[in-house]
C-alpha cells in the first residue's frame, strides 16, 4: 500500500508529532521556590483597584466654566497604562476646542497624586506648561504605592470600542518603562526592570497586541521547581516589572525639582478649584467627585516576602485559579502572582510580593482577611512546597 518513501515520510511525521505532544512545554527552566513559611511572610496589605465598568474614563468635559480632562478608572492596570494614558488624555485636551485659550502659563490643576496624577504632571511640564498644581487628599500609602508592579493590561474593564486605543496606550507605556530599564531614559534611571514573565497561556497575559510591535513572541516553557513539581507555562522574556515604590519617589522628586506645586486638600466639587483647566486623576475618589456610578473598588490582598534569596526572584508569574464567594458573599476571583517588589526602608533580602485576589465591591468593612491564608496555600500548591 505504501511506497518505501511514503512510509518513511509517514513515520518521520509521526515521530515529530509525538515529540511535540510530549514536549508541549518546550525548554525547561529551573526555579527555586520562594520561602513561604510564616517566618518568611512579612507585611499584609489590603488595597483597592480603582475600576470603572465599561472602560477607564479618558475624556474631556466642560462643566460650567471648568474644562475637565478625566483620567481615572484603570482598575488593576493603572501602572501598566499610566504614562501612555496621561499622554493620551493631555493630547485629547490640547486637541479639543476647549483648549483654544489654554496658554503655556495658564494655571492647570491636577486632582490626585497617584500614578495617573504624577504622570500627568510629568507630561504637562515636558510640554512646557509652567503653572501646574497637584492637589490631593492623600500623598502617601496610595493604591499607586501598594500596587504589585506587573506590566500587563489585565484586570480592567475594556469596552471593545476602546481596545485599539488601550493597546496603543499600553505600547507607548511599554516603551517608556523599557527605556528606564535600559538606562536610556533622560529623567528616570530606576523604576523598571526587564524580566521573564510567566503566564499559563498567551491570552491570560493581555500582552499579545504588544508582540511584534515592542515585545518578542512568548515561548512555551516548563518551570521545574526542583521538588518534583513542574508547570507548563508561556514566557515573555521581555516582560517588565515596574518598581512602583521607586517610580512614585522618582516622579514626585522630578516634579518638585520642576517647581510643580503640591497642595494637600480634598476637593468636593470641581468649582472648588481655582482656574479653568483640571485634570481629574482622582482614582476611586472620582465616584463621588464626578458622580460616576460606574466606579467600583476591587479589593486586593498582597503579602510581602521576607529574607528571601533575591537571586532566585528574577522573574514574575501570574496564574488564575478560580472564582468563589467570600464569607461576606462577595464574588472573589483568586489568582497567584509573584513579583520582586521591595519596599523602601526594609532589608535587602526582604524582596518579593505575592497576591492576589479580585473582590469587586469589597471595602474596609469587608476585609476578607481569610484570603491571606488562601493565598499562601495557593502559592505553596503552585510551587509544590509544604
Ligand atoms: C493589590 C493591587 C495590585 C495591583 N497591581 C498592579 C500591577 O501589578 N500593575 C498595574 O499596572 N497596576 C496594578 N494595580 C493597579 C494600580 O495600582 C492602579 O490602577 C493605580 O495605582 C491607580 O492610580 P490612580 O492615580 O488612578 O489612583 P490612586 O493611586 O488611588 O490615587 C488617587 C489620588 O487621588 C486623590 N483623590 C481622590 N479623591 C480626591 C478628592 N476628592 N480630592 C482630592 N484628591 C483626591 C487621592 O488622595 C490620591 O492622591 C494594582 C492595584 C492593587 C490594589
Amino acid at each position: 500500500m505504501f511506497s518505501k518513501k511514503s512510509g518513511f515520510v509517514f513515520i518521520t511525521a509521526l515521530l515529530v508529532a509525538v515529540f511535540f505532544l510530549f514536549n508541549k512545554g518546550g525548554e525547561t527552566r529551573k526555579i527555586n521556590p520562594p520561602k513561604l513559611d510564616s517566618l518568611h511572610l512579612g507585611e499584609k496589605i489590603i488595597c483597592y483597584r480603582p475600576m470603572r465598568h465599561g472602560s477607564p474614563n479618558m475624556s474631556i468635559e466642560k462643566k460650567g466654566e471648568k474644562i475637565i480632562a478625566h483620567n481615572y478608572g484603570h482598575g488593576g492596570s493603572g501602572w501598566t497604562l499610566g504614562p501612555g494614558s496621561a499622554n493620551h488624555v493631555i493630547n485629547l485636551l490640547l486637541s479639543s476646542e476647549h483648549a483654544n485659550d489654554m496658554k503655556k502659563d495658564s494655571p492647570i490643576t491636577i486632582i490626585g497624586a497617584g500614578a495617573l496624577g504624577l504622570f500627568s504632571g510629568y507630561y504637562l511640564e515636558k510640554m512646557g506648561y509652567t503653572d501646574i498644581t497637584i492637589v490631593a487628599e492623600k500623598f502617601e500609602s496610595l493604591t499607586s504605592h501598594n500596587a504589585a508592579g506587573l506590566l500587563a493590561p489585565v484586570s480592567m474593564d475594556n469596552d471593545p470600542k476602546m481596545q485599539k486605543i488601550v493597546d496603543q496606550i499600553g505600547i507607548d507605556a511599554y516603551k517608556f518603562y523599557e527605556s528606564i530599564a535600559q538606562k536610556k531614559h533622560d529623567d528616570f534611571k530606576e523604576g523598571a526592570v526587564v524580566l521573564p514573565t510567566y503566564f499559563e497561556n498567551r491570552a491570560d497575559s493581555g500582552l499579545e497586541p504588544y508582540v511584534g510591535v515592542v515585545m518578542k513572541p512568548a515561548k512555551d516553557v516548563v518551570l521545574d521547581f526542583g521538588n518534583g513539581t513542574t508547570r507548563n507555562m508561556v514566557a515573555y522574556d521581555d516582560g517588565i516589572f515596574i518598581d512602583t515604590a521607586k517610580m512614585m519617589v522618582g516622579l514626585s522628586n522630578h516634579l518638585k525639582s520642576k517647581n510643580i506645586k503640591f497642595v494637600q486638600k480634598k476637593i468636593t466639587s470641581f468649582d472648588d478649584v481655582e482656574g479653568k483647566f483640571i485634570i481629574n486623576c482622582s482614582g476611586l475618589g472620582a465616584g463621588n467627585l464626578n458622580g460616576d456610578t460606574l466606579v467600583v473598588p476591587v479589593q486586593g490582598h498582597l503579602i510581602m516576602l521576607r529574607e528571601q534569596v533575591s537571586a532566585d526572584l528574577k522573574y514574575m508569574i501570574l496564574v488564575y485559579f478560580n472564582e468563589a464567594k467570600t464569607k461576606f458573599g462577595q464574588k472573589v476571583k483568586r489568582s497567584f502572582y509573584i513579583f520582586p517588589k521591595h519596599l523602601p526602608n526594609t532589608g535587602a533580602n526582604d524582596i518579593g510580593v505575592i497576591g492576589g485576589t479580585f473582590i469587586e465591591g469589597a471595602h474596609d468593612g469587608t476585609p476578607n482577611e481569610e484570603e491571606f491564608e488562601i493565598l499562601v496555600e495557593g502559592a505553596k500548591n503552585f510551587y509544590g512546597v509544604k
